[in-house]
């Protein structure tokens, strides 16, 4: 047994999802020994997930990397620092000397802290003087954050957690709550079983939480705008809307409400597959809700219309008052640790830290002074994204990519573009913990840190800044990414001298007011802010209190149209394949898969198939299956659940080699490029038994 003295216990943060959970890590040298959550964590208390209790093996896996490689032949070979952070300053100014700004992009990581997404930004804007600077937030939630920035002003959760505890309604939509963000979801679960809390789930899979609601809407996928659009004329029409706070608060309320003419009830019937009954109800469940708090994520996001989708929720909450209120509001659930923090701190192709528009010329000045360069040498014009940087390097005229921790191989959608940009480029870096599918194709491989090997800041999804401490010391010669963004930096002849990262927030405060009084100080232990925070180190657990985020103080509702999803079924491929997450894993299990304890709860990739898909076409528990999409195919063993229905298949997107977005298409939202990952027309073919 050990002694008490011999453990060394740590304060970290979770490195998994958006939730944020904070606990102590005990650990003695390199041996994690327990994860132990405190009463004094914001966000969870005693609770943690699987993931956070034991998603730890990754850390000490054999397959870290713990030195540089450079390819060399079409082979890694072991590199010294200073090697390989040459090689990558070399080639990266001969490429922009040649190419010009345009020629270079970023990829910035959702996993990685706030200060490392900072650096991130300061590179390619100071340095490359490009906005072509992306994170996954592409990939899962920007039209969510469209929809808030079109309707509210901010683009995070409108309160805390403790509101989604305290609202009177829950609406989740297109959220398995319960496997993605699991500590809120048992939250929700208390407040539904013990304090009368209502519960109203939108979802065409029959979750956890669907199995738990009040009123469960079984909506076809895709529709979600319609039935939304029809609650609100629903509301409107009975005189249910709440007039004082639309005519104290919103805009466009004649011109929105005229926009509502064609979503009936009948059409919303014919589109949704739900009944008209179905339909009212929850609409009088919404209307007569004293406060409302209204989650979603991918399941409305990942669309080609998620982005309107996500106004279609918002301006839901404007006509019935819920914004601005304790227990109310949208709640987008981000859904990486930090991909809430890598947008907030600027890794975006639109915009500076703090959400400052790169056209707008006060925030340019601002931020060129701060930095010691003339407004003009920053561009003021809009970047690239993940899509269009991958889509310009296949037609060879994106030159070079620094990808940070980012698995875009697998994780985009329609990955033989991916591998084509990347076959083709001339230069990528990739800076990440191992050798990943996307950095099999790099030039320079750079070791980087997990967070218990570093100090930093995340931002969990209800905008909640959280300070993480060193557990133990880096891997080998593996680096923290801001040491390795600092050292690049001086090679690329700009100085910076960070030696902490509190040095890097204490900058970005200065400059960024979102941030003004954010401060490693008021950090400290298990203290945190959400933003946006005042110079004095008020924050602002719960937005809009007075007033919106527009110069005149008033939200906006947006009219929209309903239009069809860019993929369907037809006689040739003839199911939908949905797609998402486990409880036990993430992503592409880089971390969750290198470890007995998880895997082994989860071992193996399956289809969902439902009963009646299953009767009609004789396949049992296990048959394997052949899933063709209109780009190519997967094989993978069946599960028969009526957690989905009819023709519709679940996929879970967690695989380390080329999966389920080996078969998504190029489509996108139409706001802003998000992959439309769920709109996935497939057939199948039963294989023979092995
Ligand atoms: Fe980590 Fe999310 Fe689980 Fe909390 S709920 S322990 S943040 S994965």
């Amino acid at each position: 047994a050990l002694r008490q003295s011999e453990i060394k216990r740590t304060k970290t943060v979770c490195t998994y999802c958006g939730v944020g959970c904070s606990f102590e890590m005990w650990t003695r040298d390199r041996h994690i020994l327990k994860v132990q959550p405190m009463e004094q964590a914001p966000v969870n208390g005693i609770s943690t997930c699987i993931k956070g209790k034991f998603g730890w093996d990754f850390v000490n896996a054999k397959e870290r990397l713990t030195t540089p490689l450079i390819r060399e032949y079409g082979k890694f070979r072991p590199a010294s620092w200073d090697e390989a952070l040459d090689l990558v300053a070399t080639r990266l100014t001969t490429i922009h000397e040649q190419h010009g700004s345009k020629s270079i992009g970023f990829i910035g990581s959702s996993k990685a802290s706030n200060e490392e997404a900072y650096l991130t930004q300061k590179i390619a804007r100071l340095i490359f003087r490009t906005n072509s600077v992306d994170n996954s937030s592409r990939y899962c939630q920007n039209p969510a954050t469209q929809g808030l920035f079109r309707t509210v002003g901010y683009g995070g959760d409108a309160g805390s957690i403790k509101d989604i505890e305290a609202a009177s309604l829950v609406i989740l939509v297109g959220s398995n709550t319960a496997e993605c963000h699991p500590v809120i979801a048992s939250r929700i679960k208390s407040s539904h079983k013990l304090h009368g809390q209502k519960l109203l789930v939108v979802d065409p899979r029959k979750h956890e939480m669907a199995e738990r609601a009040d009123i469960y809407l079984k909506a076809k996928a895709s529709t979600d705008l319609v039935w939304a659009c029809a609650t609100a004329r629903y509301i409107f029409d009975h005189g249910l809307e709440d007039k004082a706070f639309l005519q104290q608060h919103v805009n466009g309320v004649e011109e929105f409400r005229a926009s509502l003419e064609p979503f009936t009830l009948e059409f919303a019937e014919r589109m949704t597959g739900l009944s008209q009954a179905q339909i009212v109800q929850a609409a009088e469940m919404i209307a007569h809700a004293p406060t409302i708090c209204l989650l979603w994520a991918m399941g409305i996001t990942q669309h080609s219309h998620g982005s309107d989708t996500s106004t279609a929720l918002s301006n839901l909450l404007l006509v019935t008052g819920n914004y601005g209120r304790p227990g109310t509001g949208g709640y987008p659930m981000r859904g990486h640790n930090n991909v809430q923090g890598a947008s907030d701190f600027g890794c975006l192709k639109n915009v500076y830290p703090g959400y400052e528009k790169v056209t707008d010329q006060e925030a340019r000045e601002r931020w060129a002074r701060a930095w010691g360069v003339a407004p003009e040498y920053l561009s003021g014009e809009v970047g690239l994204d993940n899509f269009s940087m991958v889509e310009k390097a296949a037609k060879g005229e994106l030159k070079a990519m620094v990808v940070i921790g980012e698995e875009t191989a697998i994780a985009d959608a329609d990955t033989r573009n991916v591998i084509e940009a990347f076959s083709k480029i001339d230069f990528l870096v990739v800076l990440d913990m191992f050798v990943s599918r996307t950095a099999e194709f790099a030039d320079v491989v750079l070791p980087a840190c997990p967070s218990v090997e570093k100090d930093g800041t995340f931002t969990n999804t209800e905008r909640r800044i959280q300070r993480f401490y060193q557990v133990m010391e880096p891997l080998g010669d593996s680096w923290p990414d801001w040491r390795i963004l600092t050292e690049l930096a001086r090679r690329l002849g700009h100085d910076w001298g960070y030696t902490h990262p509190s040095q890097i927030m204490a900058e970005c405060a200065g400059i960024a007011k979102m941030f003004a009084g954010v401060s490693y100080e008021r950090l400290e232990g298990w203290k945190s802010l959400q933003w946006p925070v005042n110079a004095d180190g008020s924050d602002t657990p719960v937005l809009y209190t007075d007033g919106f985020h527009f110069p005149d103080r008033k939200a906006r509702l947006f009219a929209l149209t309903w239009e069809e999803p860019a993929e369907a079924a037809d006689g040739q491929f003839d199911l939908m394949l949905d797609n998402g997450r486990l409880l036990e894993h993430f992503q592409s299990t880089n971390q969750t898969g290198r470890g007995p304890r998880i895997k082994h709860e989860s071992p193996n990739w399956f289809v969902e198939v439902s009963p009646e898909l299953a009767a009609e076409r004789g396949i049992e528990d296990g048959t394997w299956l052949r899933v063709i999409s209109r780009r190519a195919e997967v094989e993978v063993r069946a599960t028969i659940t009526d957690r989905v229905s009819g023709n519709t298949l679940y996929i879970p997107i967690h695989q380390s080699k080329p999966g389920v977005n080996t078969l998504t298409g190029e489509h996108r939202d139409t706001e802003v490029n998000t992959p439309a990952y769920k709109e996935l027309a497939v057939r199948i073919e039963k294989l023979p038994k092995p």
